[in-house]
């Protein structure tokens, strides 16, 4: 995780960035210091911001250009490492889900939900 920091830090600033810089949710001013960076590559940032308010948490993809700065984001559940976890992890192929569907129609999703 040596990609890994706090946005103040870099060159560029959460201030500028207006798309991601309030809570979609509560519309709270997130403080630039809340927003972690997962990773950075030739201008792109992947960036996660907790909500001090509510909670709520968002992932965006930054990128800056010679033409601007562009980004997306969304909200989700997703803590900082969690993000990172399923960012490295492997796909879902079609033997996944009909494994999926095979457990649940024998009760074993039941039983797992129960443990
Ligand atoms: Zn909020």
């Amino acid at each position: 995780m040596q990609n890994r920091g706090k946005y103040h830090n870099s060159q560029s600033s959460l201030e500028n960035l207006h798309l991601i810089s309030y809570c979609p949710l509560c519309n709270t001013h997130y403080n630039p210091s809340e927003a972690d960076i997962l990773e950075q590559e030739d201008g792109a940032h992947l960036i996660h911001v907790s909500c001090s308010k509510c909670s709520s948490s968002i992932v965006a993809v930054i990128i800056s250009s010679g033409i601007g700065i562009s980004s997306v984001g969304l909200i989700t559940d997703l803590s900082a490492d969690d993000v990172l976890y399923f960012k490295s992890g492997s796909r879902v192929n079609e033997d996944d889900v009909i494994d999926a569907v095979k457990s649940v129609s024998k009760g074993e999703l039941i039983k797992l939900l129960n443990e």
